[in-house]
């Protein structure tokens, strides 16, 4: 283990001198300004239309107000995000850029030689481009076939030199397989392993080639036979890296309606990523390592395991054996039906034949867990841990055993296996794997101990949730393709809500899902956003689909439908679309279909097509006139350049509203349908105001006029309680969003936001003081000390009475537990003298005597991150951080040794953390993301990022959700012109190590819409504040 040997002392910082030239010069953006362009990133270039943001909301931990951005991305964590499976190999190792950085060394060429060099580069590349595009027979002997020939399709070349027979990333039809006979064994001693696997095959069409998906696997032998028979013949091969293809070329023709297997052995090494067959270690009590290896195939890592049909509508049976040595246990989906001595002195254990399933439901791990079981209604249920930490599993047991009782009742229609195990993974990157049988979790989402707070408790209810939905939504229903993938994790978001509201209503997760909501609409609203259903082919692509507007977005649609129909119609078209799909693959049509059933009333299929095939969501514009009230919708477009019309986008809205004569009963809420472009309402004279999208139900915001949000704003500081909490918040979210936009000055959203002096509800303190320390990190960014002072006093002025209202002691709400976290986290970072006291002082008492004081979970990053501000107070947290066992409490120390001042422990934070010693690489982007958040960290996190791209997108895959947190979290609180570019020309440089990706156009964008905020509301936020 590395120690931090230079952080003992408290030495006196060069940080004053970098603060104070900074402000004073912005030396960031001048150095950064001074740098030539390499590889600018002009706009034209940014292809924003099929591509998506990346973001999910967490809004689950503590003190995350000024997380805008990690929220969404590190719910991820919790919402089981996939990873996709680049093969490592086939990145380069070296920057192919090294070369233009020496090149900023020569001097500058004149105007006229760049001039004449363009020009010769432009002929050399029209030339290029020519050649490029010109059939290769153009300058072969043979010359090109006549034209009716020209349909011929341009095969690949595949890496032994010959034509690959197939031409496209999606398998061939022509062959599907029926089952998988799976042997693998796994060696912790070269940490490589071998597997072979039969799989049966029937044949859809006469064909000579197999197709199918491998990913660095060695194969050794391949051979194919007729069921039936048994002679095998040795079939040849071959591999087309890019589609991560192998054909195998059978000696006679496969025929149609045959059946045959094909069997194949190979090798690879254990993975060193967090994808396909991959190893991790840990350390026991005693410090001894100990290995372990585990899986997370989805979307498209089974292939990097076994070679396979790796599409999700290939389902087959899967038949598992795992060799093993005598100190481990295996675990795979089904139960465990016998175990044999095999050669070598290997155990071999052999599991059940599986239902039938996709193939990136499939998994196994060799380890030495240790576990607890119960058995529920006929259903083995089990946690398992690390030993060390079995201890922390109960809740996590318990918690299933409800839930699985609950979703046996709500789909009527029982788990279908006879055992679940949840286990918990050491390395692990993101939240959890619905793997059918056999779910997995970091171990931040399943182990709870009784001194974490409430908050954690949720964190690891809703990880259960979720996963446990998508053994019904996702493992006996799955979508065709990945471009459907909302139909998995929308629907999967939406019963973890749903469930825990019934199940666990003291947890009170509806706030939750109406916060992730907030932040959902905030990333699409952007133009880098995408349709809930996308067409997707690359596997950037695939693994970008693991984003906001699948998981909340598809969750919030479904609600706006629950809340249009009633709950019992639609459980019982989710019912029948079970039972009607069972075991098959579905399109999100099917779902309409199903819920159709149910109703007349509502067209639902074309209601959610205007949902699920448009980007963005609708702004109702409301004009009132007397009784009359015009209602319009366009498309919320946050946009810098009007680059992209969007004016021919409808949605079908149920625009709900109540007003000022009926708001508190749920008989008060009036619907209507708005379907067009405009509409007209007409509300009696006394009606003094109307709130639309009651309790913030529907996916879209609204925007009163002048006259409108006056009004409400009335109703707020006179009596805010005529509004529920959930409708204050969005009142809040809306406001600022359509500051955003420039519908409303930024007077009007602080003569709204004033009514907070008199706000004690969770939701709407929580999104006030998130959007508001938004614009206070913004300023801060920028240096500009006294509006970011007055700023801060403005907030603290409006937040005061409730801050020292607060307690320090043990809390037992959740909903308090949350607010005060919130709160007292902003206030502690902003300084406030009794915060800082308060923390300060259980800080130190603490590390005195850690046995017998205990700081609130709930408070304890606030507590934290004030302490390591103290002399020692770093160490002895990093010291606390390397021997506890609890992984929620590691992690808020974590953070909170990320929120230092001091750059030369956050630089050692990030290379620590990327070289996965003493801090797990799992937890770099969180480090990232925190370091990022504080102005002395956010350039250097930048500047870490820039320098080890290559390494961190070898741990990380292109596309993944960790990517997406680097990218957007390092780069979304810049605000100038200067930075932008920086940023542009950084990515652009990548080419396709990163240029393409959706988070990198998020965050231009957002950079871009940060230097407008700056422009319309800087001169009048100084003369407001
Ligand atoms: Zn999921």
């Amino acid at each position: 283990m590395e120690s931090f040997q230079s952080l003992s002392e408290c030495a006196s910082l060069p940080r004053n001198m970098i603060e104070n030239s900074m402000f004073e010069e912005e030396p960031d953006v001048v150095d950064l300004a001074k740098e030539p362009p390499m590889y600018p990133l002009e706009p034209d270039d940014v292809v924003y239309e099929p591509r998506s943001s990346r973001l999910l909301v967490r809004g689950l931990g503590e003190n995350e107000l000024d997380e805008e951005e990690e929220d969404y991305e590190s719910s991820a964590r919790l919402l089981g995000m996939s990873f996709m499976n680049r093969n490592a190999s086939l990145r380069s190792n070296s920057s192919p850029y090294g070369g233009q950085a020496a090149g900023r060394a020569c001097s500058f060429p004149s105007a006229r030689s760049l001039l004449v060099g363009a020009c010769v580069l432009v002929v050399i590349a029209s030339v290029s481009v020519v050649i490029y595009f010109l059939p290769k027979c153009t300058f072969t002997k043979e010359g090109c076939h006549k034209a009716n020939q020209s349909m011929t399709l341009i095969y690949p070349i595949a890496s032994n030199g010959q034509l690959f027979p197939w031409t496209s990333m999606r398998l061939p039809r022509a062959v599907s397989p029926i089952h998988y006979d799976l042997t693998l064994q796994p060696n912790f001693t070269t940490m490589k392993f071998t597997g072979s696997v039969t799989i049966t095959v029937k044949v859809n069409e006469d064909t000579k080639n197999v197709v199918l998906h491998s990913s660095g696997l060695v194969i050794s032998k391949i051979s194919i036979v007729p069921v039936g028979e048994n002679q095998p013949k040795p079939a040849q091969y071959m591999e087309y890296h890019p589609w991560q293809q192998i054909a195998a070329q059978c000696p006679e023709t496969l025929q149609k309606g045959k059946s045959y297997h094909l069997k194949l052995e190979y090798s690879a090494n254990l993975s060193d990523s967090y994808y396909g067959f991959y190893k991790s270690s840990y350390r026991n009590k005693d410090g001894e390592q100990r290995w372990l290896a585990a899986t997370q195939f989805e979307p498209l890592a089974a292939r990097m395991a076994f070679p396979c049909f790796d599409e999700p509508a290939f389902k087959a049976t899967f038949l598992i054996k795992i060799n093993r040595d005598k100190e481990y246990i295996s675990l795979s989906n089904m139960p465990k039906n016998k175990t044999t001595l095999v050669s070598g002195g290997f155990y071999q254990d052999v599991f059940d034949k599986s239902v039938t399933m996709s193939t990136y439901l499939v998994a196994f791990i060799v380890a030495d867990f240790k576990n607890i079981s119960m058995e529920a209604n006929g259903t083995l249920v089990s946690v398992y841990a690390v030993p060390d930490k079995l201890d922390q599993v109960n809740h996590a047991l318990e918690t299933a055993i409800k839930l699985l009782d609950f979703y046996n009742c709500y789909f009527q229609m029982p788990y279908p296996l006879q055992k679940l195990d949840l286990v918990a993974i050491p390395d692990f990157q993101d939240g959890a794997m619905e793997n059918w049988g056999l779910i997995t979790f970091q171990e931040t989402t399943i182990l709870y101990e009784n001194t974490s707070s409430l908050l954690d408790k949720q964190l690891v209810t809703i990880a259960i949730a979720h996963e446990l939905a998508h053994q019904w939504f996702g493992n006996l229903v799955t979508m065709e393709w990945w471009n459907d993938l909302w139909l998995n994790e929308g629907f999967a978001t939406f019963m973890e809500y749903m469930s825990i509201e019934r199940i666990f209503p003291d947890l009170n997760v509806g706030d939750n899902f109406l916060a992730a909501r907030f932040r959902a609409m905030g990333k699409d609203s952007l133009n880098s956003s995408h349709p809930i259903t996308t067409p997707v082919a690359t596997a950037e692509q695939v693994e970008e689909m693991f984003d906001s507007v699948s998981y909340v977005k598809g969750a919030s649609i479904l609600l706006m439908l629950k809340s249009s129909l009633s709950e019992e119609h639609f459980q019982i078209g989710v019912v029948n679309y079970l039972s009607q799909h069972k075991n098959a693959n579905t399109q999100s049509e099917d779902l309409w279909a199903s819920l159709s059933q149910i109703t007349e009333m509502v067209n639902i299929t074309e209601l959610m097509k205007s949902w699920t095939l448009q980007k963005g969501f609708p702004l109702v514009t409301v004009t009132r006139n007397g009784t009359k009230m015009t209602l319009q919708q366009e498309h919320f477009l946050l946009s810098v350049d009007n680059s992209s019309s969007s004016s021919s986008y409808l949605w079908q809205i149920p625009l709900t509203s109540i007003n000022s004569s009926c708001s508190n009963a749920s008989s008060c809420k009036s619907v209507i349908m708005l379907k067009e472009q405009s509409a007209t309402l007409y509300v009696p004279e006394e009606v003094q105001w109307v709130k639309f999208n009651v309790d913030m139900e529907g996916f879209y915001m609204v925007h009163y006029g002048e006259d409108g949000w006056s009004d409400l704003i009335i109703l707020l500081k006179n009596n805010h309680l005529a509004l529920s909490y959930q409708d204050r918040a969005s009142l809040i979210s809306d406001i600022f969003g359509l500051a955003r936009l420039g519908k409303v000055s930024i007077q009007q959203v602080l003569n709204l936001t004033s009514y907070l002096v008199n706000e004690t509800s969770t939701p709407p303190v929580t999104e006030a003081l998130l959007q508001l320390n938004h614009i206070y990190r913004l300023l801060e960014k920028r240096g500009l000390l006294q509006l970011t002072a007055r700023m801060k006093a403005y907030i603290l002025g409006l937040f005061e009475k409730l801050i020292a209202n607060q307690s320090w002691n043990e809390e037992e709400s959740i909903t308090q537990q949350k607010l005060r976290s919130s709160l007292l986290g902003v206030a502690c970072s902003y300084s406030h003298p009794k915060c800082v006291e308060k923390a300060k002082n259980l800080f130190l008492n603490w590390t005195k005597s850690p046995a017998n004081v205990s700081i609130p979970a709930d408070l304890m990053r606030t507590v934290f991150t004030v302490g390591i501000q103290h002399c020692d107070g770093w160490d002895s947290l990093l010291q606390a951080y390397s021997s506890s066992q609890l992984e929620a409490e590691r992690e808020k120390m974590l953070q909170a040794l990320a929120s230092s001042t001091d750059v030369r422990k956050l630089i050692w934070l990030m290379q620590t953390s990327l070289n996965g010693e003493v801090i797990r690489t799992q937890e770099l982007p969180l480090v990232l993301t925190t370091i990022s958040k504080n102005f002395e960290g956010h350039l250097y996190a930048w500047g870490f990022v820039k320098e080890n791209w290559d390494k961190i997108i070898k741990k990380f895959n292109l596309g993944s959700f960790a990517i997406h947190n680097i990218v957007v979290g390092t780069t979304s609180q810049f605000s100038t012109q200067a930075h932008l570019f920086e940023v542009k020309n950084f990515f652009g440089s990548l080419k396709d190590k990163g240029s393409q990706l959706r988070s990198v156009q998020e965050a231009v964008e957002t950079i871009q819409l940060n230097i407008q905020w700056m422009d319309r509301n800087l001169e009048a936020l100084s003369h407001s504040l």
